[in-house]
């Protein structure tokens, strides 16, 4: 071994939501764990809340382009290549999955299919996940809301005026609004101002409770758990059937880890590109008997909604407390499930005018300062036909054809009338495209059978025994909620499941 090898029991690729609570779960195991991430610790500076640096001149995005297959175009993806991977600008939004949405669930188009594992094995991790991650909430007014062990553990965020006037006009309208549970710093003497400044930005503050500072930091002051950062993981290398090495960029030098144990989470594309590039044969890549690595890639079906009233202003900071479900589980009203709708954090006009360069500042301006803003989200079905391929430019290239795009539209035509109701007269949606991709998952799915997944239920590789999964690679269906608390929840119990497996 030279200098430049390194040598743990288990090796954690990339510190976002997934590998960061597998390290956590793995701190006092007595194992060596080495958390490899390719960027570095996000800064805490002015700029963090500059939506012109943020959204305009993409600060904490990395130079990379994706090329989306279908077109031919390149693209810049919604990814964050730093400690606390996608949660260091996450809008920390954090329900649970539902208990019907790991059941198989009928679409026109097609079948969500149902996991592996119930929601009744995951529920003492989204407990635990939700204790690390300081969720505030409360599921009384939720029609969809999953059973229980302990109620959560701080009291939900209320809304302020201006939202609680628009909870009152659909509760009027016979809707069910609920409070979104959050995972921010409002414990006494917590840091948290409840800014406009959450959704979409790093915290200048440390408040949003985030990968790194949830899971991550409290890892680390373990002396078994340590991280190298600015270090990229090229490729992995066999031995028989087993991996033993990862080839790994750090600093301009190419380094080598040992370990016994590899645990993936670089993220739903860079986890199965990673896998692809590696094992002997090159782009059938490793662990990928079933030829399934990269493929039923999903991202949900979502769209932006933006509703104006020009008579009043929207006077909220924090937006991001108010949601509705009524349309979320199959019911006679809805047998194919529309999907979640809930606030986004408060539009600032950088924000859109990235967006919308033609239009005049001063009308965005006239428009944020009164918009309502929402975000609706709807289950995007896995096929085969959907993924991660390497291209041979080198770039990572997208395979993306969104299904179940009526119950969508429908989802979204309900919502104009809603808000049209609730006194907006003015609506605009847009759906998202191929570069909105911040609930990527499904690259390398869960399953009992290794013909038709790459994961067993333990998070356990089928064909490859010490390799392991904790992103949301794993997901067999996206839901049509936030994704962050499931894998959060999920790489908890990977970690107990890796322990067990070792005795
Ligand atoms: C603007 C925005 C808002 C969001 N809001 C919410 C929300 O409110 N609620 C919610 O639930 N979800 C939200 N999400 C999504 C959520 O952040 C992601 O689902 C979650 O972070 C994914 O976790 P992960 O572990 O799969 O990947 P990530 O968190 O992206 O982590 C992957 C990590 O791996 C590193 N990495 C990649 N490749 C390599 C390599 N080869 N070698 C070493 N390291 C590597 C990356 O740098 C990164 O740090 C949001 C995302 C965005 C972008």
């Amino acid at each position: 071994m030279t200098d430049l090898d390194l040598d743990c029991d288990v090796l954690v690729i990339g510190a976002g939501m997934g590998g960061s609570a597998i390290a956590f779960q793995l701190r006092n195991s007595g194992l060596r764990v080495l958390v490899v991430e390719r960027g570095d610790r996000l800064p805490r500076e002015p700029q963090n809340w500059d939506p012109t640096e943020v959204f305009v001149r993409k600060r904490y995005r990395p130079n990379e382009r994706w090329r989306d297959l279908r077109t031919g175009d390149d693209f810049s993806p919604g990814v964050h290549y730093n400690v606390g991977g996608n949660t260091k600008v996450y809008g920390a939004c954090l329900p649970r999955f539902r208990e019907h949405d790991f059941d198989a669930i009928e679409y026109p188009e097609g079948v969500s299919p149902e996991w592996p594992i119930s929601y009744a094995a995951l529920e003492p991790y989204y407990a635990a996940a939700e204790r690390e991650l300081l969720v505030h909430g409360d599921d009384a007014d939720d029609p969809t809301s999953p059973w229980r062990s302990s109620p959560y553990p701080f009291p939900p965020l209320p809304h302020e005026p201006s939202i609680a006037e628009l909870a009152d006009s659909w509760r009027e309208q016979g809707l069910s609004p609920v409070s979104m549970p959050m995972g921010i710093d409002l414990r006494d003497g917590g840091a948290c101002i409840r800014c406009g400044t959450c959704d979409g930005f790093p915290c200048s503050l440390g408040a949003k409770a985030d990968a790194e500072t949830s899971f991550l930091d409290p890892a680390l002051r373990s002396d078994n758990v340590t991280l190298l950062t600015r270090a990229t993981v090229v490729s992995l290398t066999t031995k028989r059937d087993t991996v033993g090495a990862a080839v790994i960029r750090h600093e301009g030098a190419q380094r080598s880890v040992r370990f016994a144990h590899v645990v993936l989470a670089a993220g739903a594309v860079n986890t199965a590109s990673l896998l692809l590039r590696s094992g002997e044969s090159p782009h059938n890549g490793l662990a990928n008997s079933s030829g399934l690595v990269g493929r039923n890639y999903m991202v949900h079906n979502s769209t932006f909604m933006v509703a104006v009233d020009p008579r009043r202003k929207n006077t909220a900071a924090f937006t991001k407390t108010l949601g509705l479900h009524d349309w979320y589980k199959p019911s006679p009203d809805t047998p194919t499930p529309l999907g979640g709708v809930q606030m986004l954090g408060k539009l600032q006009t950088p924000m859109i005018s990235a967006a919308r360069p033609y239009v005049p500042k001063p009308i965005l301006g006239v428009m944020t300062e009164r918009s309502m803003d929402l975000y609706l989200t709807t289950e995007d079905l896995p096929s085969a036909n959907n993924g991660v391929r390497l291209h041979d430019s080198g770039k990572v290239g997208i395979e993306w054809t969104p299904s179940n795009l009526e119950p969508h539209a429908e989802l979204t035509r309900r919502m104009r009338t809603v808000m049209r109701t609730a006194g907006y007269p003015l609506v605009f949606s847009e759906r998202m495209g191929i570069e909105t991709n911040s609930h990527m998952c499904g690259t390398a799915t869960m399953g009992d059978e290794p013909s038709s997944s790459v994961i067993a239920p333990n998070g356990q590789a089928h064909d490859v025994p010490n390799l392991w999964i904790a992103d949301s690679s794993v997901f067999p269906s996206s839901a049509a909620l936030n994704p962050a608390l499931t894998i959060a929840a999920n790489a908890m119990r990977t970690g107990d499941e890796l322990l067990a497996a070792l005795g």
